[in-house]
């Protein structure tokens, strides 16, 4: 038979990124402030995940542990080490008939301090420090930086670190050779001319108020003799404590058309807010099946630890709602109801950048304004280290997505063998479960500031709840 060419409706995968009706940038602006607010007071994991639980108690979300049974409707939370973070509203037909799940990262990349971390090298005193997650170290340094974190003494007690934000704190530095004696540094390869090593931390330059001339470590002495008063900490304390070094200032506005966001840590808590606000924002009815968010920590070191989507904090999480609603809650129970779940991996993508067109793969690359981006696969090198979703399950989110009138766009970070990376989805793909990454595409990804469009934080929002409901 002769094969007739058949005009299609609209050209294959055309994408709009022109902004929507006014009535709905309306909800977009919206959402930005409150994503802002959010992603200003989001710091660090930690901090991600006490504003989560805040907003989550004030939408009537209490913790699974203060449940003996659960019922259809009801609106729990269950967290770990104050880390790790799973919300979730029962399901009609019960968790034993799987959940719809999604699941985002709270951590973003950093710098950490060094376990000893207080040093003095030429008469200034300098935090050592250890690089977190994957980043350009270039471009860490010379900008205003933040401390955060926690110290835990001996006894238990802790004091909770937080400067460079506040109206009035001090901000810190790593410095850099001037551009006048820089001739050597500049020939190098890029990964070479700020080492790892050498990202130290600018903390004081004064000696401690009487040392004499020229006494060993009397800056060192002097930052710890503040430390000391300010927080109660000694140097001995520094080794059990868990500081981050980010990009001070408030996320904001980016462009004269105000279209973008400009903030640090985007990657994930872009995401994990629009997925945490899915639930926040559901109706009171139950949906039909338990609907859950995970916002979850480590992610950008492999997903390791006991706060990281590696451990069995999400499968003993769904075994404590099946303890509270079943009568048996046999594992088998367990099992199936993990099997028969589905989950989006709430992760951020690449946006195509112009300066960088050759590294895209043509009509694959997502672009700005034309919603989140579904990554069928992620990995590299031959999808190495990948999930891979079905066609079947993929169908299945195409008919929700534009169902719900949400944009939408699928494609690959970069073209073939140029790079790639991981998500959180291949922890949940192992139980049996359909898992596909979708997220907000990004400018700059894992920069101090990176940005994304108002829009696409709007639809992948949009499409989180879509999901859920
Ligand atoms: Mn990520
Ligand atoms: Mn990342």
């Amino acid at each position: 038979m002769k094969a007739t060419a058949k005009k299609p409706a609209q050209a294959l995968m055309e994408r709009r990124t022109d902004a929507p009706p006014p009535a709905e940038m309306k909800k977009v602006e919206a959402y930005a402030r409150d994503y802002l607010a959010f992603l200003g007071t989001a710091k660090t994991e930690r901090l991600a995940y006490a504003e989560a639980v805040r907003l989550l108690e004030a939408k009537g979300f209490r913790p699974l542990d203060s449940f003996k049974s659960l019922k259809p409707g009801d609106r729990v939370y269950r967290g770990y080490h104050g880390k790790t973070l799973m919300a979730a509203v029962i399901g009609r037909k019960g968790t034993k008939a799987g959940l719809r799940i999604v699941g985002g990262h709270t951590d973003a990349p950093r710098i950490d301090l060094k376990s000893v971390p207080m040093m003095e090298k030429g008469g200034l005193a300098f935090f050592d420090t250890h690089y977190y997650g994957g980043i350009k170290k270039y471009q860490w340094v010379t900008i205003p930086l933040a401390l955060y974190g926690v110290v835990v003494r001996k006894d238990g007690t802790r004091a909770e670190v937080a400067i460079g934000d506040a109206p009035g704190d001090p901000v810190f530095l790593i410095t850099d050779i001037l551009p006048h004696l820089g001739q050597d540094q500049m020939a190098k390869p890029m990964r070479e001319a700020i080492p790892g090593e050498s990202l130290d931390l600018l903390v004081g330059s004064l000696p401690e108020p009487g040392a004499r001339k020229g006494a060993k470590d009397a800056v060192k002495k002097n930052v710890l003799r503040l430390l000391l008063e300010r927080y109660g900490v000694t140097e001995q304390d520094l080794a059990s404590a868990e500081l981050e070094i980010v990009p001070a200032g408030a996320p904001r506005e980016l462009g004269l058309d105000r279209a973008l966001l400009a903030g640090y840590g985007h990657d994930d808590r872009v995401c994990a807010y629009a997925a945490l606000r899915a639930l926040l924002d559901r109706p009171a009815a139950a949906p039909e099946r338990t609907a859950m968010v995970l916002l979850c920590d480590k992610e950008e070191i492999g997903s390791v630890g006991a706060t990281g989507m590696e451990s069995t904090f999400f499968e003993n999480s769904v075994a404590e709602l099946l303890e509270r609603e079943e009568k048996e809650p046999r594992d088998i129970v367990l099992r199936r109801a993990l099997e028969a779940s589905q989950m989006l991996s709430a992760d951020v993508t690449a946006a195509s950048d112009p300066h960088f067109a050759d590294l895209d793969s043509p009509g694959n690359a997502a672009l700005l304004h034309a919603g989140p981006c579904i990554n069928k696969y992620t990995g590299s090198r031959g999808k190495s280290g990948a999930n891979d979703a079905r066609a079947e399950f993929l169908a299945q989110l195409r008919a929700t997505l534009d169902g719900a009138g949400v944009r939408w766009q699928i494609g690959e970070l970069g073209k073939v063998d140029k790079g790639g990376g991981g998500t959180i989805a291949m922890f949940l793909s192992r139980y049996g479960m359909d898992v596909v990454d979708i997220g907000t595409p990004l400018l700059n990804m894992h920069a101090p500031w990176e940005a994304a469009s108002k829009i696409d934080c709007w639809y992948t929002h949009r499409a989180y709840a879509a999901f859920l409901a």
